[in-house]
């Protein structure tokens, strides 16, 4: 059973991070607690082995580990999505606006092994404006996928980023940060 007071019990904050003001939302304090780490895989099994997934889309970095982690339990493939220039092959990309100026994340042309409709998940460790996880949502759906939903593990819900998923896919979220 998931505990979400325990699970946020193990975020750390560390305050003017990565720029004074910002309050970062620290997630090693949850990996590195096996306890915790365990009780979040467990839930998202749960709730990702009904669905028929094919795929799971991590967005870089985070969204690699808790991505990763979930595929193999669910004995599917694990597909990176990257910031720009780190893909070896040739790639599809999509810009999107940040607080001060763009930045670019690409995915393989192939990555879903060009399997017809292939059914995927797209997984962050946290959705702030939700930008990134929207460029994310739309290249997945440019090379060809069905992109089922959007997971993240940490909603910050006063920054409303999950209206701007909601317009391409499914929203959820394990933990809501208010
Ligand atoms: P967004 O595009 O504004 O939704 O920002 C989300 C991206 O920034 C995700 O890839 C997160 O990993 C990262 N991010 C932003 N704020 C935090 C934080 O407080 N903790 C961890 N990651 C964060």
């Amino acid at each position: 059973m998931i505990d979400k007071e325990y699970l946020l019990s193990t975020i750390r904050d560390v305050p003017d991070f990565p720029k004074p003001g910002i309050v970062f939302k620290d997630i090693t304090t949850l990996l590195n607690n096996a306890q915790a780490f365990t009780m979040l895989m467990e839930h998202l099994e749960n709730r990702y082995k009904e669905y028929n997934l094919d795929f799971i889309a991590g967005i870089e970095s985070r969204g690699f580990i808790f991505g990763a982690a979930l595929a193999t339990r669910l004995g599917i493939g694990f597909v990176p999505v990257r910031k720009k220039g780190k893909l070896p092959y040739t790639t599809v990309d999509e810009k999107y606006a940040l607080e001060y100026g763009i930045d670019e994340i690409e995915i393989h042309i192939d990555a879903f092994r060009n399997k017809k409709d292939a059914r995927v998940l797209l997984i962050d460790d946290l959705i702030a404006t939700g930008g990134t996880a929207e460029a994310a949502a739309k290249l997945i759906k440019k090379v060809g996928a069905n992109l089922l939903e959007a997971c993240f593990i940490i909603n910050l819900t006063f920054l409303h980023g999950e209206e701007k998923i909601k317009q391409h896919t499914n929203f959820y979220s394990v933990l809501e940060i208010a």
